[in-house]
């Protein structure tokens, strides 16, 4: 190695740069101190003597002014000589040009480049090479020169156990630093995390990391200065303690200066890392709260409501004040001071909160003790009978029933003012749709001055939808009963509980109708517990009335706790009279008519009954007569127009006539089924009862045609026929084929009177299921009919089951059946024996004039009644042994 030169140029560094031995640095120009040492430099260089101009400079960093005192605040000033203190960062003064001053110590460098660069400036390239210090100042212009004494060069022992021990701190710690610069700077492109304030440069240099992390990994122990050179240079601790790295001569010291330097810098790092990532998660909590709030904003808005910022005090407090008019039970209070305990606590932006809160205000609109003022006596018992007249046509002993089950209820009524009714009957009216059952319930709700809340229980499947869900599932609500009671208000309503009928069966939903067991059971329902309101709730006030089209479907516990009334359907004279007296005048008022506008005489409403409705109710008729009600409103509202044309006025007539009626309501719907029958054999009138309440007429029809087989006998069903039908149907056929001889069907009692024949059984109108044993009676005189070749008069009906041996045995449904087939035309009824009691006890009058009845006991009464001549006089003698 060349010796170094003892003579050199001043290069000035930017004021905080301090270079060391190993570091290579590109500086650009810009410095008018080195202005005249660059010239002469590139001068040299481009003047072809390249290797011969003194590449080497000694580098200062550039000191201003004496005040700049730098971060380790221990200046001391030299005057041509040396520095008074050790500790001090040493300067010296210079004091012939503009009383300069410069550093004593500094950094000897080889110029590697000179360039000039795009902008024309020029950039110079340097590597520390050794550290000097100034001995004498040569030279001032155009640039200074000095005379300069080199570091002595010491080889570290590395037996020496603290040198060994300092230098394997470096270089962990160089690793250490190395990496944390690494991950910032791998982290500082991807995300915002700030550098940490403070940090080296080369956080930002990836290259240069690195080739430092290549050298610390693989230099040798002798290497461990240019280590502690090169890591202290990319340190950022204040320039005076790097001074003081540089102007230190002892390898050893300036090995523990390193690692002193190096450890506070990774801590710092490691610090100002930390408060940066508590800043960090604490913006993005902020950030993400914003966010959901922005987000419950615009769900809020989307659904309507309006937006609830800072009234949340308030809104609790109205709650309370409502909590407060309940007047609560001492249990629900209970609950009640809890669940508002818990509301406090809570977050309005809480999921949970709104649950609360919810159950907290349908705790409120409960009506735990408010009621009406009513009581039951003798006044209320008359003032119902008057309503219940007022109200209804006909119907008495119904109307009789009611009144006997209010003077039951206040019999039971105890307490001061009768309002607690001690297991007070439930009642159930049975009957098909429009017969009145809903406006009776509601007659007795106003003679009683009760509300009054109908609850549909058509279709109801689930338990949950009587007695509501768990407070645990999402969207959970109180059932039909508590709700009812929320709408009516008071702890003693009329509940109508409709189509208690079709409520479903036991399933996996539950046991609705075991619910409905509990809500109606005298014994528990003073404790009713609703899932969701989870308080116990007294329904022990509330009177409960049922309806129901049959009583097939309701299960025999819950029948068992209802006290039954039948409401069977209405005669045409009966349907006349009340579209007469109600439905005719509520229709007249309804479409904004005066009674004396529409007249309808007795006749147009029966002739609207029979031709145009086939119910036993009046549902249709009232429908129908709305629909007459409105023609007539439009012909007089347009007799009051002023015609433009000048044309004479109609003039309007308040009377409807038939024809007006063919106009209003189009072709008849329903001619007389009777009249639409053929006089057939093999054709028969029997009676049906449908589960819809409704009675009708079930045509039988039969047929025989030549057996494809042997010997015949065979039968076919169909029109959509249940089993018990189909059974009706075999034994039927049984019946006629063993009593063939006696029925004068066959000559001999061993001959086959359907020999060679198939049967074929029909029950017209195929898309009606049919089922029920009562269309037996029916089925043989159809096949007798058809056999003996011997037509049953049309206006003849029947019904009955039969047994194998021909007894005739009791049906259902009697008092429907005989009104339809009495609305139908029917003059003459078969009916079981048994049945008797029916038609003397409940028929209205007017039927049991117009109608003949038959009452059989077995076939041949019937086959008797129908053709006495055929039947062979010994059968019947037989029939009566
Ligand atoms: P349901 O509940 O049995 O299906 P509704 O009570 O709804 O029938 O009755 C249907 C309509 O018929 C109601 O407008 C009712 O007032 C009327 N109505 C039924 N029966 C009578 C009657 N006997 N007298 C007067 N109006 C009646």
């Amino acid at each position: 190695m060349a010796p170094k030169p003892h003579s050199l140029p001043l290069f000035f560094l930017p004021h905080t740069t301090v270079l060391l031995p190993g570091v290579v640095l590109a500086l650009a120009i810009s410095r008018p101190d080195n202005n005249a040492l660059v010239a002469a430099l590139y001068k040299a260089a481009n003047a072809g003597v390249g290797d011969r101009i003194n590449r080497f400079v000694g580098c200062l960093p550039w000191q201003s002014s004496i005040d700049e005192s730098d971060a380790s605040g221990k200046v001391a000033m030299i005057v041509d000589g040396r520095a008074e203190s050790d500790n001090a960062t040493a300067l010296v003064k210079v004091g012939n040009r503009d009383d300069r001053l410069f550093y004593e110590y500094g950094c000897m460098a080889r110029i590697i480049r000179l360039d000039r660069t795009v902008t024309g400036g020029l950039q110079v390239v340097l590597e520390g090479v050794s550290r000097f210090h100034v001995a004498k100042v040569t030279q001032q212009t155009p640039y200074y020169v000095v005379d300069v004494e080199h570091f002595k060069e010491t080889l570290l022992d590395s037996s020496d156990i603290p040198t060994y021990t300092v230098v394997a701190q470096l270089k962990r710690l160089s690793r250490d630093l190395i990496a944390v610069l690494k991950s910032l700077s791998s982290s500082s492109s991807s995300t915002v995390t700030p550098i940490p304030s403070g940090g080296p440069q080369l956080a930002n240099n990836a290259g240069a990391l690195r080739r430092l992390e290549a050298l610390v990994n693989t230099s040798s122990f002798q290497d461990a200065g240019k280590i502690a050179d090169l890591m202290v240079f990319a340190l950022d601790v204040p320039v005076g303690e790097k001074l003081q790295f540089l102007q230190t001569e002892d390898i050893n010291i300036r090995l523990e200066k390193a690692v002193e330097l190096l450890s506070r810098q990774l801590n710092m790092i490691k610090l100002s890392q930390k408060i940066n990532t508590s800043v960090d998660s604490s913006l993005s909590k902020k950030q993400r709260d914003f966010l959901l709030r922005q987000q419950l904003k615009a769900i809020r808005q989307e659904l309507g409501e309006k937006e609830s910022d800072g009234n949340d005090e308030d809104d609790y407090t109205e709650l309370v004040k409502k909590l407060e008019a309940a007047k609560l039970t001492p249990e629900a209070g209970k609950v009640v001071q809890r669940e508002l305990k818990r509301l406090k606590r809570m977050h309005p932006t809480q999921a949970e909160y709104q649950v609360c809160r919810t159950y907290l205000e349908t705790l409120a609109e409960i009506p735990w003790s408010a009621a009406t003022d009513d009581k039951i006596d003798s006044a209320t018992i008359r003032a119902a009978k008057e309503q219940l007249d007022h109200d209804h046509y006909g119907l008495e002993s119904v109307k009789r029933r009611l009144l006997e089950y209010l003077a039951v209820v206040r019999l039971k009524s105890r307490g001061q003012d009768h309002s607690v009714i001690e297991k007070a009957p439930i009642l159930l009216l049975v009957g098909p749709p429009g017969v009145g059952k809903t406006s009776l319930a509601r007659s007795v709700a106003t003679a009683l001055g009760r509300n009054f809340h109908r609850i549909s229980l058509g279709g109801v499947r689930d338990e949950a939808e009587i007695r509501g869900h768990r407070r645990t599932y999402v969207g959970a609500m109180p059932g039909l009963i508590v709700q009812g009671l929320r709408k009516a208000g008071v702890v003693n309503p009329v509940f109508l509980l409709d189509e208690i009928d079709k409520v479903g069966e036991n399933n996996f939903h539950g046991d609705p109708s075991a619910a409905m067991l509990e809500v109606l059971d005298p014994e528990q329902n003073h404790t009713f517990n609703d899932h969701y309101v989870n308080i116990p709730i007294d329904l022990s006030k509330t009177l409960f009335i049922a309806t129901a089209n049959s009583t097939d479907t309701i299960s025999p516990p819950l029948l068992d706790r209802m006290e039954m009334i039948s409401l069977s359907g209405y005669t045409y004279l009966e349907k006349k009279h009340i579209a007469q007296q109600y439905l005719l005048p509520k229709q007249i008022t309804a479409n904004g008519l005066g009674p004396e506008q529409v007249q309808v005489s007795d006749d147009v409403l029966l002739k609207i009954a029979t031709s145009y409705t086939r119910e036993a109710g009046v549902r249709n008729l009232e429908r129908e007569i709305a629909t007459v009600c409105r023609g007539k409103a439009v012909e007089f509202a347009e007799s009051l127009e002023p015609t433009g044309d000048g044309a004479k006025k109609k003039e309007y007539n308040p009377i409807v006539t038939v024809d007006d009626v063919e106009r209003f309501l189009g072709m008849e719907k329903y001619e007389s089924e009777i009249a639409a029958r053929e006089n057939r054999p093999g054709v028969v009138t029997g009676l049906a009862y449908m589960g819809s309440g409704n009675g009708g007429l079930l045509f039988i029809e039969a047929s025989k045609y030549p057996s494809s087989g042997s010997g015949g006998g065979g039968l076919q069903l169909t029109g959509n026929l249940g089993d018990v039908i189909k059974e009706s149907a075999m034994i039927a056929l049984t019946w006629v084929r063993a009593h063939g001889f006696e029925l004068q069907l066959a000559d001999t009692r061993t001959e086959n009177p359907v020999a060679n024949n198939d049967i074929h059984i029909h029950a017209p109108a195929g898309a009606i299921p049919k089922d029920g044993p009562s269309a037996g009676v029916a089925m043989t005189v159809a096949l007798v009919s058809l056999l003996g070749m011997k037509p049953v008069p049309a206006d003849v009906a029947m019904t009955g089951e039969i047994t194998l041996r021909g007894q005739i045995l009791p049906v259902g449904g009697i008092k429907e059946k005989v009104l339809a087939a009495h609305r139908a035309g029917i003059r003459k009824i078969i009916l079981p024996a048994r049945n008797k009691k029916d038609v003397e006890h409940d028929m209205p009058a007017n039927v049991k004039a117009e109608v003949t009845f038959v009452f059989v006991g077995n076939m041949w009464d019937v086959l008797n009644e129908l053709w006495p001549e055929t039947v062979r006089p010994i059968a019947i003698v037989e029939s009566r042994l």
